[in-house]
């Protein structure tokens, strides 16, 4: 046993917290973002000796120490093997390099791992506590129901919902609205910027007291410390760990949580040589590790990767403070980060779109491995970077495809001629009966609606 993990805030003006009141809270009071103020370690040795291990096993062993004193081994151990049911494929494509599928899981997105395991933490949470929570969240799309799906099912914490009618698509829509038990959706007649503007009024609505609201998007540690373990399987999976083999890790990245996790791994010990950070035209990170200077762009771009639309990705503030900056939550570059050691482990490039389908049509023509627009976009960043690093050529590489080409049939069809296979998650979704309600713009309905149904 060791001591638990505390967390701090990135703003660094409140006192540190431990796991249960961070991921209950999700953004601390301050403003900032919860980190771990220590990384539990793992040795060479232990990832030699997990090579054999599931999936499931491997998360109760990382997740474990970060939950020392919150959860106990047989909580975790249940936990893990509840939401870790599906396979994570490894694919070699050419050489050393492979392929992630984090597509496998109930609604086909990488979003799934972490949104599955922060759900039943909060569960457990609220049966010890004999608590009722509510989580209200805005979805663009992906976001929405890997949380509703998560979450479903749970007695004491209820999800409701914000999305913009007609912005998401009809199947983004059904993953949502044919869940019903505790999941409710609510349909917003306006654009998701105005489904995020009733969801931060309702937070910061005194007359909401009485209810207690959680928000579960990637500010939340609770979606980001599930997202450490793929890498580190990865790793435990492909490589000569005896002999000490390092990795390069690529992470197609929108609000940059995902390509925390494998910040995250490096800390613990996964001999993670270089973490390649892939973005649509969104470049304002790629720009910022290159000029060291930070300029978010509004409005975000839009490309066809679009779950990776982000102008001024909020998990931007982990990764400066992990390297000793500060960036405040308005964007604001307090103090700089150690340039010299981010452009040591990172490596930064923007995708375009045309890009993007170049490489859906020549990965199938080269290698017959079908990948969607967001995995496209990791895939041609790791091609930048093997051109810019020759001398990697031969070293372990892992590329991560973080949706199902299912969900983009459209695009898939257009470069190469192919209907994706529909995965059983996304099958029968247009049968089943769906059930929304509608709201205004206007924030005193959602607030009533609210109190009506919540208010203890
Ligand atoms: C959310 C999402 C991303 C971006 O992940 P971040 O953690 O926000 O960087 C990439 N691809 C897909 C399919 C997504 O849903």
């Amino acid at each position: 046993m060791s001591a638990p993990i505390r967390f701090y805030s990135t703003n660094r003006q409140v006192p540190d917290v431990g796991l249960a009141e961070a991921l209950l809270k999700g953004q601390a009071d301050d403003k900032g973002l919860y980190l771990p103020r220590t990384y539990p370690q793992l040795s060479m040795r232990e990832l030699a000796l997990w090579r054999d291990l599931r999936y499931a096993d491997i998360a109760k062993e990382i997740l474990g120490r970060f939950c020392e004193g919150v959860f106990d081994e047989d909580t975790i151990s249940c936990l893990c093997d509840d939401a870790y049911d599906y396979n994570i494929p490894l694919e070699k494509v050419a050489g050393r390099r492979y392929l992630m599928r984090l597509d496998r899981g109930p609604t086909a997105s990488f979003k799934d791992f972490a949104a599955r395991m922060m759900a039943r933490w909060m569960g457990v949470l609220m049966e010890k506590e004999d608590g009722q929570l509510v989580i209200l969240t805005a979805t663009s799309g992906d976001t929405g129901s890997a949380v509703a799906h998560a979450y479903h099912g749970l007695n004491r914490v209820h999800v409701v919902v914000l999305f913009p009618i007609d912005e998401v698509s009809n199947r983004q829509r059904k993953q949502m609205t044919t869940i019903g038990d505790n999941v409710v959706s609510l349909g917003v007649d306006g654009k998701f910027d105005d489904c995020q503007a009733l969801v931060k009024r309702a937070f910061a609505d005194p007359d909401l007291s009485a209810v207690r609201l959680t928000s579960a998007n990637s500010i939340n540690i609770g979606r980001l410390l599930p997202q450490c373990v793929y890498y580190a399987y990865a790793y435990c999976k492909l490589a000569e760990a005896e002999s000490g083999e390092s990795i390069v890790i690529c992470v197609p990245s929108g609000n940059f949580g995902n390509m925390m996790g494998a910040v995250i791994a490096k800390r613990m010990g996964v001999p993670i040589e270089r973490i390649i950070i892939a973005t649509n035209a969104n470049d304002e990170v790629p720009r910022f590790l290159e000029t060291g200077q930070y300029k978010k762009i509004v409005p975000s771009r839009v490309c066809i990767s679009n779950a990776m639309n982000v102008g001024h990705p909020s998990n931007l503030a982990r990764l400066v403070d992990v390297y000793g900056g500060w960036l405040d939550e308005t964007g604001v570059m307090k103090e700089p980060p150690d340039m010299d050691a981010l452009r040591h482990d990172l490596y930064a490039t923007s995708v375009s779109d045309e890009r993007t389908r170049e490489t859906i049509k020549q990965v199938h023509a080269e290698h017959r491995v079908i990948i969607e627009p967001h995995g496209a976009v990791g895939w041609c960043g790791l091609t930048d970077f093997l051109k810019a690093s020759p001398e990697h050529e031969d070293t372990l590489c892992v590329s991560v495809e973080t949706a199902h080409p299912a969900k983009f049939p459209e695009e898939i069809q257009a470069a190469i001629g192919v209907d994706p296979p529909l995965p059983k998650s996304l099958a029968g979704l247009e049968e089943r009966n769906e059930r929304y309600d509608r709201f205004t713009t206007d924030y005193e309905p959602l607030r009533d609606y609210l109190l009506s149904r919540f208010s203890s």
